[in-house]
């Protein structure tokens, strides 16, 4: 009988927009966080914000909830669809407008790639500094209500950061569009954020004006060698103070994971022979290439000299520049080189760090002998990506065990369970160890204000 609401949607809406049972398709079945696939409902595909507004004002009518999808790469389960709701994906909805060079910013379809957007601001000589390796298939719509991150969070922000303006369809249909172009705006709430970072259970979004910034002219690494991640924080320091804005990532790779990957993978480069408590890739990038590059050899010669840096190798050319990031960009061989794995996007405060990793990889060890975590992330921002092995076929429920380890010791040692991916469905059983009780209960007076009928993403992050 539940089959029944989605044949109303797709007779009043239309089979152009509506697809229901075995023609749906089946990458909107599952998403990219390892859930089985689930047939949704139906599956609604609009073509503009008209569409949205109407498919979610009729879907309230038929009592009939909601799953948001973009590119489907979120790593929480959160565009997961299920079996008695409808999934909405915003895949034909990709159009940018031209960029617009004198107030640096474009405005995009929820639908479209981050990579279409990264095209369209290079075309402009432009950068949008939101980037992650799902690119190709992640969309604008995700990215914002992820609220993602990636390398670059040190020196730009998360996406959040990166918008200007926005479009919002809300539960009831309501069209909310702040299609706002100036950085500074203070007339009463600021509405955008109730949708960044919300995991498409407060709005839907159809559009997005993204901010661009002007595109470095140089760009340049070193990848050093520090005893322990006192050193690694000391440079950090050092490096923020030396080099300003020029730092545009601070990312580390404890030997775990340097040694695990550089082992199962030999043929990525590995420009530092000894071995070092803690490996650290800095990039530094700017707009003046003949003076600017030479500061970060200063900085990195006085570490050196401090006894702060065992070891560095600093890049002098973009084909060494990539050679410095092979291992660390090597994340997408996790399943090769260690069999079926559990991926954690922990933070942390960065004096906690060490003891956070020296506490999770002995843990590990301990309560499950054979397994190994590998521990590294983006340090500069006090976030913590743990990988860790998990027991073939998990009979035995280990993931669960072992993530509740995982995110019981983070916020012991103050951290918290997501610092990009968000909650989704994955995370859920633990926001109370991240989240006050407070908080969550604002979360869920926001939830019913914007969402009485609680239609968008149930079951997702709350
Ligand atoms: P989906 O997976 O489709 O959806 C994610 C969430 O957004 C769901 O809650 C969904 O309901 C909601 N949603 C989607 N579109 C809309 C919309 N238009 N309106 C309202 N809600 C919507 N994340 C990082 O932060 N940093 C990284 O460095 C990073 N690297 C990654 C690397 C890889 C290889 C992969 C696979 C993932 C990575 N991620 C990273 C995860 C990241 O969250 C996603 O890749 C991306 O931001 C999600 O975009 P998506 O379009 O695929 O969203």
């Amino acid at each position: 009988m539940a089959e029944e609401p989605a044949r109303v949607l797709q007779a009043r809406l239309g089979g152009d927009l509506v697809i229901v049972g075995e023609a749906i398709p089946a990458r909107n079945r599952q998403d990219w966080s390892g859930l089985p696939p689930v047939r949704p409902l139906a599956l609604v595909r609009p073509r503009t914000t008209a569409d949205v507004a109407a498919a979610l004002t009729l879907c309230g009518e038929l009592g009939l909830s909601v799953v948001p999808q973009g590119g489907l790469t979120g790593l929480a389960g959160a565009a997961h669809p299920t079996a008695d709701a409808v999934a909405l994906s915003l895949e034909r909805m990709t159009a940018i407008e031209p960029v617009d060079a004198t107030l640096s910013c474009v405005s995009a379809e929820a639908g479209a790639t981050l990579q279409a957007v990264h095209d369209a601001a290079d075309a402009a000589g432009l950068v949008f500094q939101v980037d992650l390796g799902a690119r190709g298939s992640c969309t604008v719509g995700g990215n914002l209500s992820t609220n993602a991150g990636g390398i670059r969070v040190i020196r730009y922000g998360m996406a959040r950061a990166h918008v200007l303006g926005l479009q919002a369809v809300l539960a009831d249909g309501t069209v909310v569009s702040s299609m706002n172009r100036m950085l500074k705006n203070n007339a009463g709430y600021d509405l955008k954020q109730l949708f960044l970072g919300s995991e498409g259970t407060l709005g839907i979004i159809t559009r997005a004006i993204l901010r661009l910034q002007p595109r470095p002219r140089f760009s340049t690494a070193a990848l050093c060698g520090c005893r322990d991640i006192g050193a690694a924080l000391d440079l950090l320091r050092r490096m923020r103070s030396g080099l300003g804005p020029l730092l545009s990532a601070f990312e580390a790779m404890w030997p775990s994971f340097h040694d695990t990957m550089s082992t199962g993978l030999p043929k990525l480069p590995r420009p530092l022979a000894g071995r070092h408590g803690l490996y650290v890739v800095v990039e530094a990038s700017g707009f003046d290439p003949d003076h600017e590059p030479a500061r970060l050899e200063r900085v990195l010669g006085e570490a050196i000299e401090a006894g702060v840096v065992e070891d560095a190798v600093l890049a002098q050319s973009e084909r060494e520049v990539a050679d410095l990031w092979a291992l660390r960009e090597s994340v997408a061989d996790f399943q090769a080189v260690m069999g079926p794995v559990a991926n954690y996007d922990l933070g942390v405060p960065a004096d906690a760090t060490g003891a956070l990793v020296e506490a999770l990889e002995a843990g590990i060890a301990e309560r499950w002998p054979g397994l190994v975590g590998v521990s590294f992330g983006h340090l500069g921002d006090g976030n913590l990506h743990f990988t860790a092995q998990i027991p073939d076929g998990d009979a035995h429920g280990a993931h669960h065990a072992l993530s509740d380890f995982v995110y019981r010791t983070t916020t012991a040692h103050g951290g918290t369970i997501s610092a990009e991916h968000g909650i989704g469905t994955l995370k859920k059983p633990w926001l109370g160890l991240a989240r006050t009780p407070a908080e969550i209960t604002l979360m869920r007076t926001l939830k019913a204000a914007l969402d009485p009928k609680g239609i968008l993403n149930p079951g997702k992050v709350l």
